[in-house]
């Protein structure tokens, strides 16, 4: 069946092109057809959606998500099941959907099998792009033990999260192992963390030549690395070692800059999350000493947004919201829209988004021959962000894959 939309207001990011009174063909779960004024008659059966003179746009892509991550009671969480764990991860991906994020880039945890279980349609959720279990070293920020605990991690530290391995041969085993399983992008985790207990915020972890052999496998592989990172030694070291994309970046520096727009890199700010975690204090799940690391990166998250804008640096949407924090995850969108123009915010979560993934053409924009994923909107995001999010109160439709989405029965 063909679904219409018609009496839109449509917004291509990437040109910022309006066109009122539009209208566009959907079919196959692809954009197929569009124009403006009257469109032809269609001989077969077709669901007309009117806009009512909203906004049409791609649908959102959230490029920093823990999907498996829906509690920080860990105590609690050393008891899921991975099954336990996946049905809360995927109802949790519902949710986003239903705010508007038609695709969500996993960082840590999520695989193949939930990525086939939302393509399948079996639960309704947003496209899972993953990246399996995230890389770090020994005492690195993905190497949660305590310090009572001498057992020797060998695959699968974190189910939930990450693996441990040690050495250009162990980086480059697990990588392989990673792209097997379906990764479609490989994460490092190369600077201390907040949530981690022992590393420092301004520790590197992995050495130059481990980094360089998970680039040399996510290239041989098509694919890309990207890291978790929040000090420039560990920013730039990446970036020489060739990695594309840099997460989080809140202590970045000029060099750390210079490095991604000559490589064309992309950087991930997750503003929100910090903002999030210190409002709520020790009710993130934090400890003291977390609690003390997140206010060394809190406090620079938007200099450093706003010296990347100004650079010209490739920015991508990100939220990086753990457990019931995730209802937070449009306010990134006001934080970027004090520092940048709303237009540019929405490209983030959009075309740039796009390219990030390799996905340029088929996602973050209304081009027939685009994934029919796209959202209707009452009010205009480019005038006013906030129509993003709240989405209780505008956001009238969401579309993944051609398949309009129960937005507000879930409510
Ligand atoms: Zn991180
Ligand atoms: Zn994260």
């Amino acid at each position: 069946m063909r679904t219409r939309i018609i009496n839109a207001h449509t917004l291509e990011p990437a040109s910022g092109e309006r066109q009122e009174n539009a209208w566009l063909d959907i079919a196959d779960g692809r954009i197929v057809d569009s124009g403006v004024g009257q469109p032809h008659a269609l001989v077969d059966d077709v669901r007309v959606i009117d806009a009512a003179g909203g906004t049409v746009m791609p649908g959102l892509v959230d490029a920093h998500v823990h999907i498996l991550v829906t509690s920080t009671d860990a105590a609690d969480r050393e008891n899921w099941t991975p099954g336990y764990a996946t049905v809360r991860a995927l109802r949790s991906a519902g949710e986003m959907l239903r705010r508007g994020f038609t695709t969500v880039r996993d960082v840590g945890g999520a695989d193949y099998g939930m990525a086939r279980a939302l393509d399948e349609g079996l639960v309704s959720g947003p496209r899972l792009i993953f990246g399996g279990k995230a890389l770090s070293q020994t005492g690195g920020h993905g190497d949660f033990r305590s310090l009572n605990d001498d057992s020797q991690p060998c695959c699968q530290l974190k189910p939930d999260f990450g693996r441990i391995a040690d050495g250009v041969d162990a980086v480059r085993h697990a990588a392989r192992d990673e792209f097997r399983k379906g990764a479609h992008h490989l994460k490092l985790v190369v600077s201390g963390g907040v949530a981690s207990p022992t590393d420092e915020i301004s520790a590197i972890q992995y050495t130059p030549e481990e980094i360089r052999a998970a680039v040399v496998e996510a290239e041989n592989h098509n694919r890309y690395v990207t890291v978790h990172a929040y000090h420039p030694r560990a920013i730039n070291q990446a970036l020489k070692a060739g990695v594309r994309c840099v997460e989080h970046g809140n202590l970045l520096d000029d060099e750390s800059i210079r490095l991604l727009v000559e490589q064309d890199a992309f950087l991930v700010p997750t503003i929100i999350t910090y903002e999030a975690m210190h409002e709520v204090g020790e009710a993130s799940g934090l400890s003291a000493g977390s609690l003390k690391k997140l206010d060394e990166v809190r406090t620079a998250a938007v200099d450093a947004l706003e010296r990347a804008h100004r650079a010209g640096v490739n920015l991508v949407y990100g939220s990086d919201l753990l457990g019931g924090l995730q209802t937070r995850q449009l306010d990134e969108f006001t934080i970027r829209g004090r520092v940048q123009p709303s237009l540019d915010v929405i490209r983030s979560a959009t075309s740039t988004a796009a390219r990030l993934l390799g996905m340029e053409g088929r996602i973050g924009t209304l081009n027939p021959g685009a994934l029919a994923d796209l959202i209707v909107l009452d009010g205009d995001p480019e005038h006013d962000l906030a129509v993003l999010t709240a989405p209780e109160r505008n956001l009238r439709h969401v579309i993944r894959g051609g398949i309009v989405a129960d937005v507000a029965s879930a409510r």
